[in-house]
């Protein structure tokens, strides 16, 4: 299978019409005479006059936006949230991971386990992901929120594991106190 250009790890869906370099779904820009260009030959058809459509926006009548350096992956929306569902499990270990900070106690300490889970399974898928730096980031917190969130479970267990063995060693030796 041919790899895009810009993306070596990328499978090629289309070439570009003027160059015919493969490209793969992050780089495939439409014009709206319908040809589908690499973003250099994009950059050149808009500088004619001619309306291009971004990657993955071509679908949803988006305004094309300014096109920037060509050997540059082309730019994303900033807002709203887009992102597929690698971004999702990071996004939710966010989530889970704040939320369980807020609250203190019960289960509640189970979710940033979970969080450090979601984040780590995200870090893993990251260059699957549209976004993977921003995936990674996302990721990254949610494994920092679930270590940070296993310190005091570790201090209780290794607290009560300690306490369990000075009552042996006390048994054992008969000096169980006054
Ligand atoms: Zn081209
Ligand atoms: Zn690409």
């Amino acid at each position: 299978m041919e790899s895009c250009t810009f993306h070596p790890d990328h499978v090629a869906i289309e070439h570009c019409e003027v160059c015919h370099r493969p490209l793969c779904d992050l780089c495939l820009w439409y014009a709206d005479d319908g040809r589908r260009l690499c973003a250099s030959h994009a950059r050149a058809y808009a500088s004619t006059g001619g309306e291009v459509h971004p990657p993955e926006t071509y679908d949803e009548a988006l305004q094309p936006r300014e096109i920037t350096d060509p050997t540059l992956p082309p730019p994303r929306d900033q807002a709203p949230y887009r992102g597929n569902s690698t971004d999702l499990y990071a996004a939710l270990a966010v989530v889970i991971g704040a939320t369980s900070l807020a609250s203190c106690m019960g289960f509640a300490y189970c979710l940033p386990v979970l969080s450090g889970i979601l984040g780590l399974v995200a870090v893993m898928n990251a260059k699957n992901a549209l976004d993977p730096q921003r995936t990674r980031t996302f990721g990254a917190i949610g494994i920092g929120i679930g270590l940070l969130a296993l310190i005091p479970i570790l201090l209780f267990f290794s607290y009560f594991f300690i306490m369990v063995l000075f009552f042996i060693y006390s048994a054992a030796t008969g000096n169980l106190g006054p």
